[in-house]
């Protein structure tokens, strides 16, 4: 039995995100098309003595009971009364607080590698029911690939996908809370609700035009309106690119294009004009959310 395990974690996207009602309790029902890409943090994990111990070379994360991971990590022993403890390591790629679920994606990651440390033998439907109580993209995390996401967005049907798509993430040097963002939504300001069929139908079919002309995100009602900085940075993606989207609740704005090139090309034109704190990388999107190495 091996007492190490190296993951790579997947950021996710929104192909669209819709509100279709507030609830009584404050959470929004909601129906996402949720995408894995490969931009990705690496984690490793090192069984010890005792102890939950977490190493991150970012300063903006916690490495405390904060830290997703901690709690990832603290549900499973406690559930199942494990011995030891377990050390992780993370590289962290994906930026934070930009909309990416990189702490989602983490918490996914760890719900994982115990499984296989402790020879928990839970089934992917098992890890998902606990990573729910974690967060509502954990369960996506896990899953990954392409899912529609309804209820609160934790509910989660695999969409058939052959489609291939190209981006450039644009991750500004500014954090949105995803809670701010959501008190602040107002369905009925809402005109551009997204074409979820269509991006279905053009993910089954392969359409890459399909899928890209009828994304959309909701939430860009609020936070284009709050940060003006962030509504600027769309308008210039969307001149160079197919499509520009804003990701989650913001601020990092993704820009669609046909292939790796034109990707290329984007991020360094926007290198040249954008200051030098806006993270800008080239993804596309892949069918795991979390891989072994
Ligand atoms: P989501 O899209 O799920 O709302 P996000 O990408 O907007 O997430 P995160 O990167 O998950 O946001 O970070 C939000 C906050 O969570 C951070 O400010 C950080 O303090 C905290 N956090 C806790 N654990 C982690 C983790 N493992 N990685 C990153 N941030 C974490």
């Amino acid at each position: 039995m091996s007492n190490k395990l190296d993951l790579t974690a997947n950021a996710k996207i929104n192909l669209t995100l819709d509100v279709l009602a507030k609830r009584e309790d404050g959470y929004h029902e909601v129906e996402m098309i949720m995408q894995s890409v490969n931009l990705a943090d690496r984690l490793t994990f090192t069984k010890i003595d005792k102890g939950i111990e977490i190493e991150v070379n970012h300063p903006q994360v916690p490495t405390d009971q904060n830290n997703l991971i901690y709690q990832a990590a603290q549900l499973l022993f406690s559930e199942f009364d494990l011995s030891g403890g377990v050390r992780v390591e993370v590289d962290k790629r994906i930026p934070v607080a930009a909309g990416l679920a990189g702490g989602s994606t983490n918490a996914a990651a760890t719900l994982v590698a115990i499984n296989q440390l402790w020879e928990l033998n839970l089934s992917l439907a098992e890890l998902i029911s606990r990573g729910a109580k974690l967060g509502a993209d954990v369960p996506f995390c896990i899953a990954g690939g392409t899912q529609l996401a309804t209820g609160i967005g934790t509910e989660l049907e695999k969409l058939v996908s052959d489609s291939e798509l190209y981006l450039v993430i644009v991750n500004p040097p500014l954090e949105v809370s995803t809670a701010m963002v959501y008190q602040n939504f107002k369905l009925n300001q809402v005109t551009n609700h997204p074409q979820t069929a269509k991006v279905i139908a053009g993910l089954r079919e392969g359409k890459t035009e399909l899928i890209v002309d009828n994304v959309a995100n909701v939430l860009e009602t609020v936070t284009l309106n709050s940060h003006p900085e962030v509504a600027k940075l769309k308008s210039r993606i969307e001149e160079l690119t197919d499509k520009a989207l804003m990701a989650g609740s913001g601020p990092t704005v993704l820009g669609f294009v046909v292939d790796q090139a034109q990707a290329e090309q984007v991020k360094v034109k926007l290198e040249e004009e954008l200051a030098t704190d806006y993270k800008i990388v080239v993804a596309k999107t892949v069918k795991q959310a979390i891989q072994f190495n």
